[in-house]
């Protein structure tokens, strides 16, 4: 088995349990700076600090949602929103095509528990991810 990445382990030192805002929710408040691509009344998108592909962006919905198994039925317009954006970004800047990721919880390397959507592109993408 390959070593667990940086990102794996600090995926795995975090939890949906801490309390107080994420740094996504500081993002959106505009206390942390991050290089903002798109932004409207329900989501906002910028790009990854750390980005694993030449097109790597976020899109996260302006509620604190903490994980995809975390919404109701009630955030099915916001979800459907989510996706469109990334759909209408990731067109403009990976034409080739995209990988739209969610990791969700423990075992799917979710660092930040904030519900965000990883938008990826600009090169070959590869299968099985790790
Ligand atoms: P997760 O592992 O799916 O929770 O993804 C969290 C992502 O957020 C990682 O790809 C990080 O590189 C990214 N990230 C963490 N902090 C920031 C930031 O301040 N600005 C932009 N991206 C961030």
């Amino acid at each position: 088995r390959r070593p667990y990445s940086d990102e794996v382990k600090r995926a795995q030192a975090s939890s949906v349990a801490s309390p107080g805002p994420t740094i996504f929710d500081k993002i959106i408040s505009k206390e942390i700076k991050a290089d903002i691509i798109y932004e409207d009344d329900f989501c906002l998108a910028f790009n990854d600090v750390s980005p694993q592909a030449p097109v790597h962006f976020l899109v996260i919905p302006k509620k604190s949602i903490p994980r995809l198994q975390d919404c109701e039925a009630s955030d099915k317009e916001i979800l459907g929103h989510l996706m469109l954006v990334a759909r209408s970004l990731g067109s403009e800047r990976a034409p080739g095509g995209w990988r739209l990721v969610v990791n969700n919880g423990r075992h799917g390397a979710q660092s930040v528990y904030h519900l965000h959507l990883h938008v990826l592109g600009g090169r070959q993408m590869g299968w099985p991810p790790g």
